[in-house]
């Protein structure tokens, strides 16, 4: 098994956190990804935008993406009535 968001193997006596079935990730992208939710939450922009960084630049499988485009629609990243088509507008959204 290995992490959908940054790739990296997972060591024997390592727990994974499954987002979905068959998208699991690491305790290290697990952590930045709340600090992301949270962050959306209280609306520190500059923080959200740094951490959106910090996931974007990982390995990012697709399946891991397009999970990640669902999960910024629930935590409100993301205006509900847009249409948001690849993640490069996602990016571009605290700029
Ligand atoms: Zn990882």
């Amino acid at each position: 098994m290995k992490c959908a968001c940054c790739g990296k193997k997972k060591k024997l006596l390592e727990s994974f956190e499954e987002l979905e079935k068959d998208i699991n990730i690491c305790v290290d992208c697990s952590k930045v990804l709340y600090k992301y939710q949270d962050a959306i939450k209280e609306k520190n922009v500059e923080e959200s935008k740094k951490l959106l960084d910090e996931i974007k630049n990982k390995k990012n499988e697709k399946m891991f993406s397009e999970w990640f485009l669902k999960f910024q629609e629930r935590i409100g990243a993301v205006p509900r009535d847009e249409k948001w088509k690849n993640s490069s507008q996602i990016a571009g959204y605290f700029v």
